[in-house]
């Protein structure tokens, strides 16, 4: 058995990190697929990776085969009706066009219904000028690994790749590499796992956290006993505290579900946030501490990851990844 390939998924600004510095680093080491969601996120991408594949995840369109030709951009198309443009496209500029086709297996979101999937078998002539280098599909249970449907997905995604025997194909975004080499066919594509979230939620963390980070204390400032801090006074002081304020709030992705419900990390002690998350400050009590104006508070390390902020804010680390936002100030190590 041949080892199958590696892309790398790089929408939403690479899950919030940064396309910019991530995909020239994958790139750098050895990755040669990647996957955007957008026709104008492959786009951008294509600047930074004149070499790689890129492919758009959303497909295609009325009237944006020009621009995927035009950027080398390859889509994954999931209804006739793409199909007949990547065709028509094809016709056009007189060559084959690649793509890949997305065949439905649960999820019903983008994927070619059952329905177009039979034409599609019985008349083969609909692809004519059209390349399927690849067949995917996409779990719907994958961050629960144990789940039946996960299999039957596999078992169904296998008996229809089999009407395009010269198609590669693929199943696997991050949870699914963890569920074994049967899901692993000919192109693996996670996102996630290269970020450091953890992929397969009901095993230990497989992935190093990668991203990290930390916010000065702008002020500290005693609370008198049955005082109250932030908006609506959701929070009152049991005690005299001392509560830290820092410039991070639910605009650089601290959800505001975090209000009373989150911490940070003041060294190696973790420190409770208290009252509402606002948009560009969030407060914690930092009364066990001998925390300072300046001193740093750590929102996200390894110790205390997205997918634990995520859990504290009632969503997921992808979440929390992808809402970071624009305000910090990024620094890339290592790459
Ligand atoms: C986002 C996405 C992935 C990557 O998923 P992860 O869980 O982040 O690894 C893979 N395939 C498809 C179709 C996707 O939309």
């Amino acid at each position: 058995m041949s080892a199958g390939e590696t892309s790398a998924v790089v929408k939403a600004d690479a899950y919030g990190l940064g396309a910019a510095q991530l995909a020239p680093a994958l790139a750098a080491a050895g990755c040669k697929t990647f996957f955007v969601a957008h026709l104008a996120e492959a786009v951008e991408l294509r600047a930074l990776l004149p070499q790689a594949r890129i492919l758009a995840l959303n497909g295609l369109l009325p009237h944006a085969a020009t621009d995927f030709v035009a950027n080398g951009i390859i889509p994954v198309l999931g209804s006739l009706q793409e199909i007949t443009l990547w065709r028509a496209e094809a016709l056009e500029v007189g060559r084959a066009l690649p793509a890949f086709l997305h065949l439905e297996t649960g999820l019903n979101r983008l994927a070619l219904p059952p329905r177009e999937f039979e034409k599609l078998r019985m008349d083969p002539t609909l692809l004519e000028g059209i390349t399927v280098d690849t067949v995917m599909t996409h779990l719907l249970a994958a961050d629960t690994p144990k789940d039946e449907r996960n299999r039957r997905q596999l078992q169904d995604f296998l008996a229809m790749a089999a009407a395009f025997p010269g198609a590669k194909r693929s199943i696997a975004n991050s949870p699914g590499i963890f569920m074994g080499t049967a899901f692993h066919l000919d192109l693996i594509r996670p996102g996630a796992a290269i970020y450091g979230l953890n992929a397969s939620p009901i095993q230990p963390r497989k992935m190093r956290q990668v991203a990290r980070l930390s916010a000065p204390i702008l002020q500290i400032r005693d609370v008198r006993l049955g005082e109250t801090v932030g908006y609506g006074g959701s929070w009152t002081a049991e005690r005299p505290s001392r509560i830290a304020t820092v410039g991070v709030g639910y605009a650089d992705g601290l959800h505001r579900a975090l209000s009373n419900n989150g911490i940070a990390y003041f060294d190696d002690t973790p420190v409770p946030l208290v009252g509402r998350v606002s948009m560009d400050l969030t407060t914690f009590d930092v009364t066990d501490v001998p925390a300072n104006t300046g001193d740093l508070l750590v929102l996200l390390d390894s110790r205390h990851g997205a997918d634990e902020l995520g859990q504290e804010a009632g969503t997921i680390g992808y979440e929390i990844l992808t809402s970071l936002g624009r305000r910090y100030q990024r620094r890339y190590i290592g790459a």
